[in-house]
């Protein structure tokens, strides 16, 4: 057998628009497009665009950097001359031709939810990083053929089929995209995987895995629906005619990218058989799924029309990942994925995470929304003092929200309602909201104004009073330290880098005395220490002790004085109060849907979680 024969769709299926992607050589990790434009001015010059940022990830990421080996020539293949006008731009001289094709080849060896990734094993791309577009001419239709390389290799997209799959996947198979933000937010999988399908409402749900690690997928099939069951249910419906979850597995790896029609979720395979890792991938799938309607339809003004040639500023990020993020872990509560007492200790887990970040303090809420192009996504030695996650932070904030609202309105209101109400008034149709109008749905739902409640924990830094939101319920947060016998607060943090210390607390005694990030860890009082056991060295001294610590400060030894300060609470619980009043009870009912007491009793107890990456 020769070169099989590409069987792409028909010149008259085929877009002004038209895609084709090859990977012949996985190995390059070189993904190869060609672009087939009709109807272009013969007369002007053809300017062609990169975006620098794919939506749901809030970053400048410069995917032109990837592009090499650019041309250009009329359809005749008369070769066209071009130059680049900025860094993302191509500029093609006056074709004298209404057709031009172009070509170019991009480098895909990023394994994240938001770039591309070639090798023998698999391909993967997402369309901001891959696909130019015309500025002007981005609400046309376009036409995709990807060639896999293998015939083993198979293509899935949530893009819908143009033509249906041949016997020999090497001959290529077409999509079709209504206009450039369905073929930017609908990512492509190319491999050998096996597809796995459910319906839910009569609705095709597909899953792809790629990657190694001990996921259970008849198990992951079978959860995966029961969340899209209860999101559905809390909605009234699903928003799409089909979705697809495609699954990367990878060491270390977390992330997850939401899509109207699918999302791709980034987890590390090898713990997938303990519970609390599998629980974890549970909770990311729900929190994409959740975002199939709050942000992908649900979504703020700045996000209606996406400009993909700059930053787009926003202030309710807070509001968009911060719900999500709650309802991750509610949407699993309902599910009867995750128990009452469950469901409470992640909260008070992330309360930990909260409470042990200085930088909540100095940001709000809102500028953590508004500099996510700056901060969120590239943090730095100093970020645990001057950022919040609006992740984090905007969960629990939101969390509190429902708790006040359904306390305000005698537990008629709640976040369900008011999310309900903003589906009903801007998701179903798409229409872009305010943030006054997200204020006013929590309003309506509360029956009350809610300034004092927005001063203070979105757009000021007040310290989030959780006893006041959660006596109402019948329920407390208690601090506790994580440690039988407490050791005083020094103020380092070490991120497994050997003894290097990668953030220093500020205001805390090590701070204080001139100990920075940076610095290598060397020894305690004249005896050597590392970043393993200084905790434990630790436990030795009382609070208000003076210590000598030993540290290499830019390849130069220096001894540092210090008094210590009081141990600080480093772990939080919630518990359930000893008597509970009738209106307690029904409110603590309605919001977790059953009594937690007895349950919540036998299980809490303190227990740490490491910091999570940041997912999208
Ligand atoms: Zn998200």
């Amino acid at each position: 057998m020769g070169i099989p024969e590409v069987i792409v769709a028909a010149p008259s299926q085929l877009s002004r628009q038209h895609f084709t992607v090859r990977m012949p050589d996985p190995a390059n990790h070189l993904l190869e497009v060609e672009l087939q434009i009709q109807e272009v001015d013969p007369e002007v010059p053809l300017r062609l665009r990169l975006p620098v940022w794919t939506p749901g990830s809030y970053l400048v990421r410069e995917y032109a950097r990837h592009v090499q080996e650019f041309q250009a020539a009329t359809e005749q293949g008369i070769p066209l001359a071009w130059r680049k006008v900025d860094k993302n731009t191509w500029q093609i001289d006056p074709p004298g031709s209404s057709a031009v094709k172009v070509c170019y080849r991009v480098y895909a060896y990023e394994l994240t939810v938001r770039t591309n990734h070639l090798d023998l094993t698999h391909a993967y791309f997402n369309g901001a990083a891959l696909f130019l577009y015309v500025p002007g001419r981005e609400r046309e239709p376009y036409t995709l053929t990807v060639i896999p390389p293998k015939p083993d290799w198979h293509i899935a997209t949530s893009l819908r089929p143009l033509t249906s799959p041949s016997e020999d996947p090497t001959s290529g198979q077409s999509f079709v995209a209504e206009d450039y933000d369905e073929l930017v937010d609908s990512p492509v999988e190319v491999g050998p995987h096996r597809v796995q399908s459910f319906e839910v409402e009569g609705i095709p749900h597909y899953l792809v895995v790629w990657g190694s690690g001990t996921l259970d997928v008849d198990r992951a099939v079978a959860d995966a629906k029961a969340i899209v069951k209860t999101t559905a249910a809390f909605f009234g419906g699903l928003p799409y005619d089909r979705y697809w979850f495609i699954v990367h597995l990878s060491p270390g790896g977390f992330g997850g990218l939401e899509h109207k029609y699918s999302t791709t979720l980034l987890y590390s395979g090898l713990e997938l058989h303990q519970p609390e890792s599998y629980r974890r991938f549970l909770s990311l799938l729900a929190h994409e799924l959740f975002h199939a309607w709050n942000v992908k339809r649900l979504r703020p003004l700045a996000l209606e029309k996406i400009d993909y040639n700059q930053e787009n500023y926003l202030e309710c990020l807070w509001f968009c990942e911060g719900a999500t993020s709650y309802y991750e872990n509610v949407i699993l509560l309902r599910a009867g994925i995750l128990s009452a007492g469950d469901f409470l200790k992640i909260l008070s887990e992330q309360i930990g995470r909260l409470q042990r970040t200085p930088g909540r303090a100095v940001q709000s809420l809102r500028e953590s929304s508004f500099d996510t192009w700056i901060k969120l996504y590239r943090p730095h030695e100093n970020t645990l003092n001057s950022q919040v996650s609006y992740y984090l932070k905007g969960a629990l904030v939101c969390w509190l929200l429902d708790l006040h609202i359904r306390h305000l309105s005698g537990g008629q209101g709640s976040l369900d309602t008011a999310l309900q109400d903003l589906w009903q008034r801007f998701g179903r149709t798409e229409k872009g909201y305010s943030d006054q109008d997200l204020r006013e749905a929590f309003e309506r739902a509360a029956g009350a104004d809610l300034g004092r409640f927005f001063a203070a924990y979105v757009e000021g830094t007040e310290e989030l009073d959780y006893n006041a939101y959660l006596h109402p319920f019948g329920l407390t947060l208690k601090a506790h330290f994580s440690r039988p016998n407490p050791i005083p607060y020094l103020g380092l943090n070490f991120n497994g880098e050997g003894n290097r210390i990668s953030a220093v607390e500020m205001g805390s005694p090590a701070q204080k005395a001139g100990i920075w990030a940076g610095d290598e860890l060397v020894a305690l009082d004249g005896f050597r220490v590392s970043a393993a056991n200084l905790a434990e060295r630790l436990t030795a001294y009382q609070p208000h002790q003076i210590i000598c610590l030993s540290v290499f400060q830019a390849d130069q030894l220096k001894h540092f004085w210090i008094p210590l300060d009081p141990p600080r609470p480093d772990v939080y619980t919630l518990e359930v109060l000893p008597e509970l009043t009738p209106a307690q009870e029904a409110l603590q009912q309605g919001w977790l849907g059953s009594l937690v007491g007895a349950q919540l009793r036998s299980e809490a107890g303190p227990h740490l979680l490491e910091n999570s990456p940041i997912s999208s």
